[in-house]
Formats: C-alpha cells, structure tokens, sequence
C-alpha cells in the first residue's frame, strides 16, 4: 500500500519576466525597456563586454553607459556607479555581462530603487536571484532584497559563444552548485528541489556539448537553460554549506568566483551526501550515474574542471583562517554537524585537489 506522507511547505515564487530566444538580444531588451516606460538608461557592462552592450542597447534611450565593473562589487565601485546613476538622472538600468556586471547594477538598484533588465552572459545566474553582494575591506556582505531582483532578464544564448571554455566550465559547474546546494539550503522544499535536478539534468548533458564545440548553439541554449534553472533554485532554497563556504573564500581572499566553486563543490557533496540520502539518490539520477559524487566527477573530468584552491591564490595558511570565518555561517539546516576540524579538513583537500572523501 502506498505511504502517504504529509508535505507542509512555503515556496515564494519570485516575480520576473523572462524572454529567451537565440539571436534576439536587442528587440527583447528595446520591449522590456520600453515596457519599463524608461527614457534615460543606464547600460552597465564590464570593460571587455562593452561593444556587445553597444549592439544590444543600441535601440535604447542609453544615458550612459558605465563600464567600471570588478569582481565582488568593491563599495567604492558600487558608489561611484550610483552618483552616476544620479548625476545622469537615469531611470533604468540594463546590465549586459556576467555575474559582476549584473552584480553591479543590484548594488545601484539597492539604494536607488531603479528597476534592472539583465542580459546575462555567462552561467552565474545573479540575474534571477534577489541576491546582492558588496565588498568592503575584505569582507563580503551579501543581503536578500526584492529591489535588486531584476524586473526581467533577455537571454541570448548568442552572446555566450564568445565566453572561453575555461570560464564557461568554471560558470557552468558554479550553476551546477547552485542546484547542488539548493537541496539542503535553509529553504530547501519540494519545488526548488525539482528545479534543481532538472538542472543538473540539463548541464550535465550541455557543459560537454559546450566544451566539445563552443561555438554551437545548441549546447549554449541549453547550458544557458540550465543555469536560469539552477539560479531560481537558488534563489528559493537560499545558501547552503557550499555557498557558504565560497562566500568566505571571495570575500577573503579575493577568489575569483567561479573557479572556487567548481573546485570546492566535490568536497562539499562528498561530505554532505552521507547525510542527505535523499538528494543524493535525485543528483545520482540526475546525473545518470550510480551515486551522486561519481556523477559529478565524471562530469567534470569530461569538462578538464578546476582541480585545486591553490590555483587560484588560496595558500595553505588561510585553510585555519578560513575553517574560523565559515563556521559560525554553517546553516542550520546541513545534514551533517560541522565541525573546524571537518572544514579544515575539507579546505586542505581543495587547497590541494585531493580525491574529495
Ligand atoms: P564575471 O561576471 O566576473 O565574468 C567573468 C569574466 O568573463 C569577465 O572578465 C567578463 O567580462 C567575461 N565575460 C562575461 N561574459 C562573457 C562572454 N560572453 N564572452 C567573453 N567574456 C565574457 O563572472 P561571473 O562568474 O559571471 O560572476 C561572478 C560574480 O557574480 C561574483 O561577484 C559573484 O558573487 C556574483 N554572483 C552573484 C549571484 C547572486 O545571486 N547574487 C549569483 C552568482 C554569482
């Protein structure tokens, strides 16, 4: 006879409007704009990005367009983009870029209440998040704040060809976390939880297309697919361990964002899995593999992913550093208890690429 379990859950779907079609960046950011009623737009897009932000925008009513962009949204940067804002009496924003760039608009969106059109371009996913991140001295603070959600997000699976394999592998194992992640987050329930496999699902089968041939849509489209996937997830289940250890690790150290979350991710499932039976079976389906650690592994074998921290200018020193930053962040709901000793030990392991266990 089959069981039947009560579920009691509270799922706040988020309010967006999301267009997605190939090739048709500059009609769906002109209606959304447009939509928005806005007449003086703020283009915000990172430096090497800025002649696509041009062809994307190039029908807007631009006011201006501001290309100092850094990783991790310093708050110098984030003031200086607001007086901006203000000086030019801007009453839009459209961020075209990454993580960073979208990042940077939520930071102007923050105080100014300004609504956003993001186009993202790589898998970072911050463009379906209410999620926002500033830097100050070394400590990154992040809030959750319906203002910086953008009002709508254009993807274009176009724009993403020119992003190099390396960093595609790096965005696309950090939308991997974010799915990941979701299934044991603080909100974790049965719909993000659905989202999330499905996109695992999706990236699992797209992040090779991708590296194979970088330049085919078909590949793009449905990374691009997945990652919007994985960040609505995300953006409903919150932050786990994972991201918060990644947090602590971009803050502190400055580590560029993607690359730590593709090395750290093994380590985080290959400790938590034990304790979660229940995602592990959905990620070892979701993956097609017999467990969930092996799923990614190949995953990122066939991918040529990011092995170790000390890449990436994490040094051995900082691994007792860090174990004291990220413990107090552990959330309540990890499956397993956390010690110092367990991040250490998991740090160690990242800062050297050991087998994750
Ligand atoms: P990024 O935006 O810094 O981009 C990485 C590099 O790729 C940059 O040099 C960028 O100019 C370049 N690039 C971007 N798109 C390209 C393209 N199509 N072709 C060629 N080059 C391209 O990195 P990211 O990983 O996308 O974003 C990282 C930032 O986003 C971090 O600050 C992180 O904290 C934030 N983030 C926030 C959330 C959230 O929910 N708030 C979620 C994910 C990431």
């Amino acid at each position: 006879m089959l069981a039947l379990m009560t579920m009691r859950f509270v799922h706040e779907t988020l309010g967006q409007r999301v267009r997605f079609a190939t090739g048709q960046a500059a009609d769906g950011v002109a209606r959304e704009v447009e939509a928005l009623g806005a007449k003086r737009v703020m283009v915000i897009a990172s430096p090497n990005r800025v002649a696509l932000a041009r062809q994307v925008t190039a029908e807007l009513p631009v006011a201006v367009l501001h290309d100092e962009v850094v990783g991790h949204v310093p708050l110098p940067v984030a003031e200086r983009a607001r007086d901006t804002a203000t000086a030019q009496g801007v009453d839009a924003l459209v961020s075209v870029g990454g993580g960073s760039a979208t990042g940077l608009a939520k930071a102007v969106a923050l105080t100014t209440g300004l609504p956003i059109v993001a186009v993202p371009t790589t898998y970072a996913g911050s463009e379906a998040t209410p999620v926002w991140g500033i830097t100050e001295e070394g400590r990154k603070t992040t809030g959750v704040d319906h203002r910086v959600l953008p009002r709508s997000v254009v993807y274009d699976a176009g724009l993403t060809v020119s992003l190099p394999v390396d960093v595609s592998v790096a965005s696309g194992l950090n939308a991997v976390a974010h799915c990941v992640d979701s299934l044991w987050a603080p909100h974790a329930d049965p719909i993000n939880t659905a989202l999330a496999a499905e996109g695992v699902r999706t990236l699992n089968a797209s992040l090779p297309m991708v590296v194979e041939s970088p330049e085919a849509l078909p590949g793009r489209e449905q990374a691009l697919y997945g990652a919007y996937l994985s960040a609505v997830a995300f953006a409903s289940a919150g932050s786990g361990l994972h991201h918060k250890i990644c947090h602590v690790l971009g803050g502190r150290y400055d580590l560029p964002h993607a690359p730590t979350h593709a090395v750290v991710l093994p380590y985080v499932l290959a400790f938590n899995g034990p304790g979660a039976p229940d995602a592990e079976r959905r990620l070892a389906r979701a993956f097609d593999a017999p467990t969930a650690l092996e799923g990614l592994q190949t995953l990122r074998l066939r991918l040529g992913a990011p092995r170790s921290l000390r890449d990436y200018g994490f040094d051995e020193w900082m691994v007792h550093d860090a174990a004291a930053a990220i413990l107090p962040a552990v959330p309540d709901s990890n499956p397993v208890d956390v010690t110092t000793t367990d991040l250490e030990r998991l740090l160690r392991q990242a800062w050297e690429g050991a087998d994750p266990g």
